[in-house]
């Protein structure tokens, strides 16, 4: 089986399994995505949850983040961690979508990627979930499974991945694709115990058939 047929497999097996695919992040407007994105660096979505609803309950608008104190977001923001940078990111991106972009979010990957805090893994999200467009969101449970599926070869580097995956995933199905490999690495093929046993991809997963 090429990778490219092996690609196919996996989304078909995991639309079945997950059918709805969505991002597990929660948030109402384009402008959330993107805080939510940066405030889960090394944290838990769940946490990013509990959190942004208080921030926005202090400033419920782009232009009120844009106006705010760094030191107001971080002192909110600092229980999901690394407090000071997502603070200080998070204000230079309010401040550039109020001056520049009248409080909305861009649309090309190329102004997304230039916003402050905004790497390729938050951009390909917004593009995807925000504007429907073609993405690959590479998380580590999105790395962690092509590698063990088999759809790319011990390739670590987010990049690497993404141009990899992009080269055998028909461009529709990518967002819901790395969103549904977040819900099976969650579920079943959870970090260092994959639950092979129960598992919808184990006649097709590398891992797997190698025996390892
Ligand atoms: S068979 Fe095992 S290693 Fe392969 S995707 Fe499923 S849980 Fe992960």
């Amino acid at each position: 089986m090429t990778k490219r047929e092996l690609a196919i497999v996996v989304i078909e097996k995991l639309k079945k399994e997950y059918p709805d695919a969505h991002c597990t992040l929660a948030y109402e407007d384009a402008w959330q995505l993107l805080i939510s994105v940066r405030l889960a660096a090394q944290c838990t979505d769940e946490r990013v949850d509990r959190i942004t609803p208080l921030l926005y309950e202090a400033f419920p608008t782009v232009a009120a983040l844009a106006e705010a104190d760094e030191r107001e977001i971080e002192a909110i923001v600092r229980p999901c961690g690394l407090g000071k940078s997502k603070a200080r990111d998070i204000s230079r991106c309010m401040k550039v979508l109020h001056t520049e972009y009248d409080d909305k979010v861009p649309s090309t990957f190329e102004e997304l990627l230039a916003l402050p805090g905004v790497g390729r893994k938050s951009a390909n999200l917004i593009m995807g979930d925000v504007f429907g467009k073609p993405a690959i969101v590479t998380d580590t449970h999105c790395i962690r499974l092509s590698n063990l599926i088999g759809l790319v070869d011990d390739l670590k580097d987010p990049y690497r991945v993404e141009k990899a995956l992009r080269e055998i995933i028909p461009p529709e199905e990518g967002n819901d694709l790395c969103h549904r490999f977040v819900h099976h690495g969650r579920a079943v093929c959870v970090a260092r115990r994959p639950q092979c046993g129960k598992c919808c991809l184990k006649d097709v997963c590398r891992y797997y058939r190698s025996g390892t």
